[in-house]
């Protein structure tokens, strides 16, 4: 459908190209290196236009990231005078201001002693670099067997090789290779998956003890770091039960595990907060993972922050000559740093209270979609939200006969003017912070309508009866 639309727009030249020079992320087999995906020409706010012209309500903010929204003059303006000023420096052996000045910003509203931030180029290089911070730590520290990492089913942490050896979520690694004996997994801390017959504080009693029981199986002295996710975004929106962030931060301080929160989704606005760790669950990680939102998708940009305890530790260490082998060319790039400063000054300036304030009425209006029989639960936090379907609610059946569920939403949504994050069975909502009550309507409303053609559809097909 996206292709012959586009080639009607006389764009055939773009989706040529793509097919034949172009290897699109997270492509299957049978089509790597010879496949054109919807091309999209235009953003403007929380709209985007494809090169038909349709314009579509950007339902994932690009990828969780359009956080302050499309065509923001004074973010443009800002890279360009950056890139006039200085348009890179070395970080090898050389600094820049707005790195300096952002990385102060970055720690005042960061949680617990969380002081110094390392920059890096998105998501996986942060948590990546926080990675080989724990084990450089452990090595300093003399403890160079304490290397394991804990994560999650469900999670997503990325996708460069230790990264992605975190990755929890169904299919992900089931063509590819990781560093397996590097890493310990655990349950998903997901309420609506939670064992037949238990009441979520038993749920949580659950997963506290499984993380405790585990710790003692493995031996904390084997174990560096948990790496988590406040609430699973890619995973499908998991939003854990209360107070089990705080239980197992209190169980890798007890065992001397880093406590790496990853708020690459997260962070910089999307829970109303810059960030969530402290603000919406309480917690004081030893360290935090951003990316995406810091610019708003303008720039590839992330970082990771670092307690002052773990550095005044490695310096006042017997190894003062140890050496942190690990830099990025474009570590601190004063372009991304630039723009993440104006980002801020906006989120601050408004963009944060507003998503305070219109977070509600968003996850009330999605939950209406619960109406919905193919519906089996819709979740959220701040302006996340997740639309999950099932074959019926008693048997939480994820339609294996029909793993496209999203996907065909999605489709359906598309011909309605609203750009969905299809995930197996599930939708995600994300869209740009600065949507209006009015926007939140639209975009409920065509998913209503997406879903009702969906199950129209299964019905004809005979394979759902819902
Ligand atoms: N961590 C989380 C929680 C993410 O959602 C993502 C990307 O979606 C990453 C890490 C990886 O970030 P990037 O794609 O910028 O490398």
């Amino acid at each position: 459908r996206d292709l012959r639309a586009m080639e009607m727009a006389g764009d055939d030249d773009a989706v040529e190209l793509a097919k034949r020079h172009l290897v699109q992320p997270w492509p299957y087999a049978g089509s790597v290196g010879n496949e054109a995906r919807a091309l999209i020409g235009e953003g403007d706010g929380i709209y985007i236009t494809d090169v038909t012209g349709k314009r579509l309500i950007d339902g994932p903010a690009g990828m969780w990231c359009i956080n302050v929204g499309h065509r923001r003059e004074e973010l443009a303006r800002v890279m360009y005078d950056q890139a006039m000023m200085l348009s890179y420096n070395t970080p090898w052996y050389t600094m820049n201001a707005p790195s300096a000045e952002l990385a102060k910003r970055i720690a005042d509203h960061a949680p617990g002693d969380l002081s110094h931030t390392f920059f890096t180029t998105g998501g996986s290089s942060a948590v990546e670099t926080a990675l080989r911070f724990m084990q450089f730590y452990n090595n300093v520290r003399g403890r160079p067997e304490k290397k394991l990492i804990l994560s999650r089913g469900g999670a997503y942490h990325g996708s460069t090789y230790l990264s992605a050896s975190l990755n929890g979520r169904p299919r992900d690694r089931d063509w590819m290779d990781g560093a397996d004996d590097l890493v310990v997994k655990l349950s998903s801390p997901d309420p609506f998956r939670r064992p037949k017959g238990i009441d979520i504080a038993a749920f949580t009693d659950f997963l506290v003890d499984q993380f405790r029981d585990t710790v003692a199986r493995v031996g904390p002295e084997k174990i560096g770091a948990f790496v988590g996710e406040p609430v699973q975004a890619s995973g499908g929106v998991v939003v854990p039960p209360d107070g089990y962030l705080k239980r197992i931060r209190e169980i890798c301080r007890d065992n001397d595990i880093l406590y790496i929160s990853d708020e690459v989704v997260t962070g910089f606005g999307r829970l109303g907060h810059v960030f969530a760790s402290g603000d919406a669950f309480g917690i004081d990680p030893d360290m935090i993972t951003f990316a995406k939102g810091v610019t708003s998708g303008y720039f590839p940009l992330g970082g990771v922050i670092i307690s002052e305890r773990l550095l005044q530790e490695m310096r006042r260490s017997n190894h003062p000559d140890a050496l942190f082998g690990h830099g990025l060319t474009y570590t601190s790039h004063p372009i991304g740093c630039a723009v993440a400063l104006k980002n801020l000054d906006i989120l601050e300036d408004g963009v944060l209270a507003h998503t305070r304030e219109v977070a509600p009425y968003f996850q009330a209006r999605l939950k209406t979609l619960e109406e919905l029989p193919l519906v089996g639960e819709v979740r959220g936090m701040g302006l996340m939200g997740c639309v999950e379907c099932v074959a019926d609610r008693e048997s939480k059946d994820p339609l294996q006969l029909d793993k496209d569920v999203g996907k065909r939403i999605d489709a359906h949504c598309h011909e309605l003017g609203l750009l969905v994050r299809p995930l197996i069975n599930m939708c995600v909502m994300s869209p740009p912070l600065i949507i209006t009550r009015a926007q939140i309507d639209d975009m409920v409303a065509i998913l209503r309508e997406g879903i009702s053609r969906t199950m129209d559809d299964l019905r004809k097909e005979g394979v759902w009866q819902g």
